[in-house]
């Protein structure tokens, strides 16, 4: 009997997952959706709650990706030191997506630089993009994938404020880039934020807290009511479903921090739209894996 390889196996198994995903929204997004779906009482925007519910429908029943925009394949791993696949787990990333742009299909959004020419595969030059965090020295490994589409990316930002701007110039800069760009996102929008030191660490934390779980609060109390001054403030401002107006702007505001240089605060904003496309999925070393952000979902 042919069996497959560990490493063949890992290959299989993400790629379908990550098809799935493009197909089925997380658990938590899901939730939230439903809920502010009965908050609406505008005919218009009520309209547009039951397309995209019709809409996520219609994915799953005919196995098609939620939204055309399948976007460039991100992965955030988060592995035990002694995961015994880790030295090619980059390659199994790699084929993965390739498995998953045939299967599903994700549209292809790979477009080589500087040549801009499509690769064809949703693999090019540091596509897919993956970021690596050690986390222990067990023999998992915890996988995120997120499908990046055009229009969410495009709000994202960071900057990075002098001394005396403080916590009001961060939030400032975040309401300025949600009212400036947060439409072209397709709202609802999950609004991540990170404060840092400098541009890229607190654009990496702004796109880690955009995509924590929906419901959750920073633990720091501090970070939580500035979390929930920000949503209060943009669900103020009414951009309602696609931003044809209603009654919440957003799905949640998430705020990741670290400990900064005294003499500046970095700030990242990274925007999540309605189709938000995550989901985790952890493997141990025999390949046996569990979905944690789709429940009841089998591959
Ligand atoms: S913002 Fe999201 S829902 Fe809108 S087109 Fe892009 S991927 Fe699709």
């Amino acid at each position: 009997m042919f069996v497959l390889d560990k490493k063949e196996m890992m290959i299989q198994t993400l790629g379908k997952f990550v098809d799935m995903v493009s197909k089925e929204l997380p658990d938590d997004v899901m939730a939230k959706l439903k809920e502010l779906r009965v908050q609406e009482e505008q005919p218009l925007a009520k309209a547009i709650y039951d397309v995209m519910f019709e809409n996520m429908d219609k994915a799953k029943k005919l196995s098609r990706p939620t939204c055309q925009d399948t976007g460039v394949i991100q992965y955030f791993v988060r592995t035990g030191a002694k995961f015994p696949y880790l030295g090619q787990l980059r390659e199994i990333l790699k084929e993965a997506t390739i498995l998953a742009t045939k299967s599903a299909p994700l549209r292809l959004n790979a477009v080589e630089v500087f040549d801009e020419v499509n690769t064809g595969t949703n693999v090019g030059t540091d596509i897919p993009y993956i970021t690596w965090e050690i986390v222990d020295d067990s023999t998992t490994v915890e996988i995120e994938v997120y499908q990046a589409g055009g229009g969410c990316s495009l709000p994202g930002r960071s900057i990075v404020l002098p001394p005396l701007a403080g916590y009001e110039g961060a939030m400032q800069f975040v309401f300025d880039t949600v009212v400036n760009w947060g439409i072209n996102a397709c709202p609802p929008l999950i609004v991540g934020i990170g404060i840092g030191t400098c541009s890229n660490s607190s654009a990496l934390l702004s796109k880690k807290a955009m995509l924590r779980p929906v419901g959750t609060s920073h633990p720091h109390p501090k970070a939580a009511e500035m979390e929930r001054t920000i949503e209060k403030g943009l669900n103020d401002i009414g951009l309602g479903p696609q931003g044809i107006s209603g009654k919440n702007s957003v799905m949640a505001v998430h705020i990741e921090g670290m400990a900064h240089h005294p003499s500046v605060l970095g700030v990242g904003v990274t925007i999540g739209c309605w189709a938000n496309r995550h989901g985790v999925i952890r493997f141990d070393e025999h390949m046996n894996y569990e979905i944690v952000s789709h429940k009841g979902v089998s591959l």
